[in-house]
């Protein structure tokens, strides 16, 4: 059985629904919900609980790893994104490609390099 890992969400145990009522018969409590999984950010088990969260904490988040201060820009020189067309290729398997969202321009992709996360044309900064 995996892990349960509990929700993140500040107020979780406030929202009165049965299933967070637990305990012993005479001394039951509402309590933090406990999932193997969390579909909201993978930390909450709600929308209402990641928006209480993002409420008291975002602001202190951003400042802890980087307020955007000035807009970013998109250029030529990082508009590249991954794609593919499903099943394109005469194995059925997809084709890969990289698309430049300004230029429109393609160049071909491996799946392994469509997969490596760090594999990109975009400059970085
Ligand atoms: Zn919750």
């Amino acid at each position: 059985m995996s892990e349960l890992k509990l929700c993140q969400g500040s107020r979780c145990h406030t929202y009165k629904t049965k299933d967070r009522l637990k305990g012993q018969k005479d001394n039951k409590t509402f309590q933090t919900r406990r999932r193997s999984s969390m579909y909201y950010g993978d930390n909450f088990c709600s929308m209402n609980c990641y928006n209480d969260w993002a409420n008291e904490f975002i602001d202190r988040a951003i400042d802890h790893f980087g307020r955007l201060t000035e807009p970013k820009h998109l250029t030529e020189q990082n508009a590249w994104q991954k794609t593919y067309d499903w099943r394109a290729s005469a194995d059925d398997s997809h084709r890969y490609y990289f698309i430049n969202g300004i230029t429109k321009e393609q160049r071909p992709l491996t799946e392994d390099q469509y997969n490596d996360t760090n594999y990109t044309l975009n400059e970085r900064g």
